[in-house]
Order: C-alpha cells, then structure tokens, then sequence
C-alpha cells in the first residue's frame, strides 16, 4: 500500500527559533497513526528542528541538496550533510529552483541519485507553467520532466522516490488546481511508471499534489484516488493550517 504523506515546505522562512516553536507546535499535534508528515526546513534549523520531533510520523527534510557529492562548491550543502543532521528527505526539483536557479532535469536528475545515495527520499517536484497548460502541452511537459529525472533509477530506487506534482501556477498564487485537474495529471503519471516499471511500482508510488493547498480545498483533494497527499507551501507556516491539512487526509 502506498502512503499518505503532506509534506511542508518552509522555503526561506522563519529564522531558527521560529521555525523550532513552528516544529514544537506541530510535534505536539501530530498523531501517530499512517499519514506521514514532512517537515522540509531550511537547512539551518535542521539539526534543531531534529531534536524536537518525538513523534514517530514526523519527519525531517530539505527543501535542496548540492548536484556534487563533496569539494570545492563554497556554499553547498552535501545530500551526506544534509543525512546526518537526521533529515530523512529531500524535495528535489521544486519551480522555484528550475526557474531562479537554472536547474535543469539533468541537474535534478544527479540530484536525486545523490540523495538516494546517501539514504535520503526524493520529494521529486513536476509540473507546467500556465502557458504550457494553455497551450494544452502539460502531460507531454510533466511526462518528460519525470522520464528526464527519474527514469535512469533502478526499480529498486525508483521505488524510494517520492513524486509531487506542482502545477507552477498554482504555486503561491491562490489558485488551485481543480480535483479533476489533480486527478487527471496524477494518473497520468502513474500510468508513466506503470509503464516504465510496472503496476506494482505504479501502485506503490505516492503522489502528492502542490499548489495553494488549504484546509479548505485539502480533503476534496486528497479524495481522488490518485492524490496520495500533498506539498505544502504557504499554509505549512502556520501550525492551524498545516493541522487542518494533515486532518483533511
Ligand atoms: C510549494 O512551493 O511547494 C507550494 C505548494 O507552495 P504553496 O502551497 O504556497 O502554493
């Protein structure tokens, strides 16, 4: 059975103790049970933020990890870093990354093999800009994204990643996709790997959607057979949302 997970992504916010009251407040309100929640901090707060989860269905992530395994790359975090601060995952391949930073799939591809070697879970993030989906391009653009960046991996590998898909322009604008829009993509991709990998790897894979997540919009979401839980942005700043959308599963 593949798992429920909602994974937040803090991007460049809350500096250290914030972001340990933010981590303390969510410890305390996550239950044990099957859902599987993310916490994808900033790097500095990693190590601290580690100490505070005494849940055992929270977790540790990053939000990146350096395209080379160690050296001379002054200011860059090693995927080997990153795992012993305790972090378990880390989202690969975000827009905000492919668009301010010029990561391309090859990048995101040495990416996520560098983190699964050094034990780390790919988030690994997909999904097309509004233009490409006026433009009625947006499975071919998410198909090659995921073929381009994962399907190099072994069976073995690939069934250790993590997929999200992010419409961009849903990312921090309000807008949501619709359900049938998440649903749609979502089993396109699982077709994908099913075809690539097979039923069971397809079946096994969790997919999350990305996009002005909400309480308000997360169970309707969540309700389509395809969505397997979500990355959250904005609403992962603030513990009641996060909850509510962890609740909504
Ligand atoms: C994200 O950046 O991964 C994201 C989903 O952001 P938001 O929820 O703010 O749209």
């Amino acid at each position: 059975m593949r798992k429920k997970i909602v994974a937040g992504n803090w991007k460049m916010n809350k500096n250290l103790q914030e972001g340990i009251e933010l981590a303390k407040t969510i410890n305390r309100q996550v239950e044990d049970n099957d859902v599987i929640v993310i916490l994808c901090t900033p790097f500095i707060h990693l190590t601290e933020v580690r100490n505070v989860i005494t849940k055992d269905s929270l977790f540790l992530g990053a939000q990146n990890c350096a395209s080379e395994a160690s050296g001379a790359y002054t200011g860059e975090i090693s995927a080997d870093m990153i795992c012993s601060t305790g972090a378990e995952y880390v989202i690969l391949g975000h827009s905000e990354r492919r668009s301010y930073y010029h990561e391309d799939d090859a990048v995101v591809n040495k990416k996520v093999k560098l983190a699964l070697a050094n034990d780390l879970i790919p988030i690994f993030c997909c999904g097309e800009v509004l233009q490409e989906r006026q433009s009625g391009i947006q499975f071919e653009v998410v198909r090659s994204q995921v073929e381009k960046g994962l399907f190099d991996l072994s069976v073995e590998d690939f069934g250790k990643v993590v997929i999200a898909y992010e419409p961009v322009w849903a990312i921090g604008t309000g807008v949501t996709a619709t359900s049938d829009q998440a649903q749609e993509m979502h089993k396109v991709i699982r077709e994908q790997i099913a075809e690539k990998y097979g039923n069971a790897v397809a079946d096994n894979t969790s997919i999350l959607y990305g996009g002005s997540c909400k309480p308000s919009n997360a169970a309707e979401l969540f309700a389509n057979p395809d969505v397997d839980g979500g990355l959250i942005g904005g609403a992962a700043l603030n513990s009641a949302d996060f909850m509510g959308i962890v609740n909504a599963i």
